[in-house]
Order: C-alpha cells, then structure tokens, then sequence
C-alpha cells in the first residue's frame, strides 16, 4: 500500500506544476548556515519571494506508508487511489486536446 500513497503524492504534484504552482521535492536539510532546504531549493528564499501573499503550503512524505483508501469513480466505475480517477482525467485531458 506505500507504493500507492506514494504515487498519489506524485500524481498530485504532477497536477500542481500543470496548474503553474511551485512545487518543491527532495530530502529537507539544515545546512551550516541555518538555511532550510527541500532537495536544492532554498526555503527562505522561496518563501521570501511570496512575502505578505496568502499562500497553502502542503507537504507530503514520500516516506509514509499508511494506506491509501480506494474510490470508486462515480462516472466510469473504476476503483482509484488518486485525488480523481486517471482514467477520467486521461479521457478529459484528451478531449481539450491536452497530451
Ligand atoms: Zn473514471
């Protein structure tokens, strides 16, 4: 079931860069200077250059394991694990034409 929570978090930062959201992935660290960082991204910097917007900041672990409750799609009747059934989304993405 991991591998299923897992990959929902990636489909669901797939669909926030689609929607032209910063998305950050990789291991957090503390470096010696006291400076934040997700992977290579610097956090106060990026931070910095929303300051005084409303922002939602998410963050999902890659390294948790807890099941993924499945769903069934209410228009195809697949079962799903994702935010929407990629079977629909697929099918929606290809009518507007999207890849
Ligand atoms: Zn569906």
């Amino acid at each position: 079931m991991g591998t299923a929570r897992r990959a929902a978090i990636l489909n669901m930062a797939t669909s926030a860069y689609e929607m032209d959201l910063e998305v950050a992935n990789g291991i957090i660290s503390l470096d010696a200077n006291g400076r934040w960082l997700i992977g290579e991204h610097d956090l106060a910097l990026w931070l910095k250059d929303h300051l005084g917007e409303e922002m939602v900041i998410i963050l999902g672990s890659l390294e948790d394991d807890r099941p993924v409750a499945t769903r069934s799609c209410k228009t195809c009747g697949r079962d799903f694990t994702d935010l929407e059934c990629p079977h629909c989304r697929a099918s929606r993405l290809r009518l507007r034409g999207e890849p």
